[in-house]
């Protein structure tokens, strides 16, 4: 198995199998060893040692103080033994006022510090972040317009209507991120409201009904008018910013006529090997650089890619 991509490891061991027992949850938070990754809005709050940022894990000691009927515990799991849950305090106008969260750090954008953050910090945040925005966005049932109320330690969301009870499950939405190669060269594209030096490889979300497969040689048509094939899977990354799953794959192009189509992409262009490798080497030497688009061009221009 390929190393986890940036976010996509977290140490956790999420326990799901024993997330409905709620009297075990209780328990659990009620322990001395138990820790709080406090959410604010879409911040997490970080702690910066001697400039290297860190995830706060406040104390279980303060959940009492924290808790309100505003707010409520989500289950995130072990990590190193220890149990983890994240409490959302978007309600709270200052919450670096709070006598329990001052002075602990600030509440930051994680996408502002990135690689800063040791990875498995990095992976639980994102985590802790995007589960607590689907509560924020999913607070009545799509089925029936009732309110639902969080359940199985805030991993499901039930409807408050008896004549319904829909369970509603937080929801990832995947999206493949694809390196296109003919030969010695690779097709990369520029969003119209990216920097004139910016290019990346194509994207783009997955359609109901679709293959992987599918979806990948869809976008490339749909982006730059290129037929496709030897679609092969790379590796996965979280990007939960809100919801998204990155699937990343290289595949061969049979055309090298580029026509775009996408009102999104004011260029794209070939660029060879020779033109990508003095940045794949910077980024061979950091080889977990955050974004998964990073690491397929870098692996294909040093050779490494399957
Ligand atoms: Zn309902």
């Amino acid at each position: 198995m390929k190393s986890a991509n940036f976010y996509g490891e977290t140490g956790l061991n999420r326990m799901a199998e024993r997330r409905t027992d709620s009297a075990w949850l209780q328990s659990l938070a009620a322990g001395t060893d138990a820790v709080l990754i406090p959410i604010w809005r879409t911040r997490n709050l970080i702690a910066q040692n001697a400039n290297n940022p860190e995830a706060v894990r406040l104390s279980a000691l303060h959940i009492n103080d924290i808790l309100d009927d505003k707010s409520f515990l989500i289950f995130l799991g072990y990590q190193d033994g220890v149990p983890h849950f994240s409490i959302d305090l978007s309600h709270m106008d200052e919450p670096h006022e709070h006598p329990a969260l001052k002075e602990t750090g600030e509440f930051t954008d994680i996408r502002d510090i990135g690689l800063d953050l040791p990875r498995e910090d990095g992976g639980l945040l994102a985590y802790s972040r995007a589960i607590a925005q689907w509560h924020k966005t999913h607070r009545f049932c799509g089925r029936c317009g009732h309110p639902s109320v969080p359940r199985d330690g805030g991993h499901m969301r039930l409807c408050t209507n008896a004549n319904c009870k829909t369970q509603h499950f937080p929801r990832t939405d995947m999206a493949v991120i694809m390196l296109v190669s003919s030969g010695d060269k690779i097709i990369l594209g520029r969003k119209k409201e990216w920097s004139k030096d910016r290019f990346s490889i194509l994207a783009g979300f997955v359609e109901p009904g679709e293959t992987l497969e599918g979806a990948v040689a869809r976008e490339v048509m749909e982006e730059v008018g290129i037929p496709i094939t030897n679609v092969r899977y790379h590796s996965s990354q979280p990007w939960p910013f809100p919801s998204n799953l990155m699937l990343g794959f290289f595949a061969e192009a049979e055309s090298e006529t580029i026509n775009i189509t996408d009102d999104e992409l004011a260029e794209a262009r070939w660029f060879t090997r020779e033109e990508l490798l003095d940045e794949a080497n910077a980024y061979a030497e950091k080889p977990h650089s955050v974004s998964i688009a990073r690491r397929l061009i870098a692996e294909w221009a040093l050779g490494i890619e399957p």
